[in-house]
């Protein structure tokens, strides 16, 4: 099979000439099927470890689940909580090593505010305080400096509308505040994966789902021509999310959804720091008011058992009626239906474990599976763990098929952009350009150079540049892999509707 170029570059033609190179029948060592995080971290696992790889999306990169996160890289208190210290610590050691080494430009620390209003008993706040100083101890453990998380405190109630305005003032003793990782999107994490495996040599082909796996390959059907192939795979990872139980009868899964809204900053007076409303009735449920880039704040989220596996779940109202009542019980002014500009939802892939109960409280542990014939199942877990999941997948793939690969490499590979907190500062581009491509940023500024009309934003304050760069660099296909993955462009359906006619005119000169 002719080798792959050195690129990090994913676009149409090079889509093409990996579907030819597959179709020559020649075996490859790897096939990993399902291009959310899991995939694309397996897929950059064991190329760079020497394998040669196809990864394959029936869809796009990060169609699934992983665009729907909270898009939190979390320490693991909530498990701390449940007992789970193991499942605690590898989620603090792996958000370490994604803000420190493998995508610092992609996470921000991001201040956590829970508030003290007459909801939160003293009781509860001093178990609150316990926790967070928990969370404390674990980001020690992992060795990440307080200069990249800082310590948890005690605020007065000054301090804490200071940084949360909006908050009702009324009856607020204060608020407690720490510390966790945020992505500015959940999707370019997935996107900037696949694109450090192309450049170790993996070849990453969407809009290609597979039809049926074995232990020694697959029938794949590129969805574009709608050509069978049989492709022969001397190991095969089935990373399909929600959906892996449709190859993999063995898996059995139970969906929960997660709901999102997306409201204006200015609804909620632009606050600066995340704020955790607990849920009335529950002691360790909370709804999220999330800050993000660009002037949206995302609240989420619920947890509610699902039955079927829809492309793209929608949020219905009962959780978008639940999400605001519980924001609203912290807020100064009532959120109200029509502050809501946009939501989203994503289905969790827990594993049914046999036990009753919500899907709450199933085990958010990831799990490898290996079926009688071979195929190794990696689901479950989280996205901040996703490196983890990928490594124990690709070590189930290399001993059940004998590949001969070296140990594995991930924990010192950053991705495409990332760099030291320092050098990135000293990247010339727009600080949101900055946060989105890291040292990337003046390719995609280059981009503009001669063309005007790239410079300005298209909507939601992204550029021309941007939108071209996803598709001569990143593998977007289309206008929806434009609007809906590359950018986010599409969370909020008015500015879907405002960038629609640019990106479709870019599509078709490109
Ligand atoms: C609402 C919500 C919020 C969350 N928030 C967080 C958070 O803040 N932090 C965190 O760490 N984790 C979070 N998680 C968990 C995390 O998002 C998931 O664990 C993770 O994204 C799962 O990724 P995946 O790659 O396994 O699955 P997916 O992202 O669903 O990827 C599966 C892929 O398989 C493809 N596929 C399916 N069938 C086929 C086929 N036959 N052929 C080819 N391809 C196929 C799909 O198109 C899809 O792209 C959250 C989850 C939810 C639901």
């Amino acid at each position: 099979m002719t080798p792959t170029p050195r690129s990090t570059s994913l676009n149409a033609d090079r889509r093409l000439r990996d579907l030819e190179a597959v179709a020559e029948g020649t075996a490859v060592d790897l096939l990993v099927v399902g291009a959310g995080v899991t995939g694309t971290g397996a897929a950059l696992d064991a190329a760079s470890r020497g394998l040669s790889v196809l990864l394959v999306d029936r869809h796009d990169l990060a169609f699934g689940t992983s665009r729907w996160s909270s898009k939190l890289v979390h320490g693991g208190l909530r498990y701390l909580a449940s007992g789970d210290v193991a499942i605690a610590y590898e989620s603090a050691r792996e958000r370490d090593l994604l803000m420190r080494r493998t995508a610092p430009h992609l996470i921000r620390s991001m201040p956590m505010l829970l508030p003290l209003h007459a909801q939160v008993s003293p009781g509860q706040a001093a178990l609150a305080r316990t926790g967070f100083a928990a969370g404390d101890l674990l980001r020690a453990f992992a060795r990440t400096p307080a200069g990249v998380l800082p310590r948890s405190r005690r605020l007065n109630a000054v301090h804490t509308r200071a940084l949360a305005p909006g908050l009702e003032a009324t009856g607020l003793r204060g608020g407690l505040l720490s510390f966790d990782g945020q992505l500015v999107d959940d999707a370019r994490l997935v996107v900037a994966l696949a694109r450090t495996a192309a450049w170790h040599g993996a070849r990453v082909v969407t809009r290609c789902s597979a039809q049926e796996l074995r232990g020694d390959g697959a029938t794949l059907r590129d969805e574009l021509t709608g050509q069978t192939l049989e492709v022969p795979a001397r190991a095969v990872v089935n990373a399909c999310g929600v959906w892996a139980g449709k190859l993999a009868s063995q898996v059995r899964l139970r969906p929960s959804r997660g709901t999102h809204l997306v409201v204006p900053a200015s609804a909620l007076d632009h606050p600066h720091a995340a704020l955790t409303v607990p849920v009335p009735g529950s002691v360790n449920r909370f709804v999220l008011a999330l800050p993000q880039m660009g002037g949206r704040v995302y609240i989420g989220l619920t947890d509610e058992p699902v039955d079927g596996i829809p492309d793209v779940p929608r949020a219905p109202e009962s959780d978008i009626t639940f999400l605001l009542e519980t924001v609203n019980r912290a807020l100064h002014r009532p959120l109200t239906r029509d502050d809501v500009i946009g939501t989203f939802a994503g289905l969790r892939p827990l594993l049914d474990t046999g036990e009753r109960g919500r899907t709450a409280d199933v085990s958010r542990r990831h799990a490898v599976l290996v079926s009688d014939d071979g195929v190794v199942t990696a689901v479950g877990g989280k996205l901040t763990t996703y490196r983890a999941m990928a490594e124990d997948a690709v070590d189930a793939a290399v001993r059940t098929a004998g590949l001969p690969a070296g140990p594995c490499r991930t924990t010192r590979l950053p991705l495409v952009g990332a760099a030291s907190r320092r050098t990135l500062d000293e990247v010339s581009g727009p600080d949101s350009l900055v946060a989105r491509y890291g040292t990337e940023a003046p390719r995609v500024l280059a981009l503009a150079e001669g063309r005007p009309d790239l410079l300005g934003p298209v909507a939601a304050g992204v550029t021309g540049a941007e939108l071209l760069f996803a598709v001569r660099h990143e593998g977007a296909l289309d206008a929806d892999d434009i609007l809906d993955r590359r950018t986010r462009i599409g969370l909020v359906p008015a500015d879907r509707e405002e960038a629609l006619p640019f990106v479709e005119s870019l599509c078709a000169g490109v």
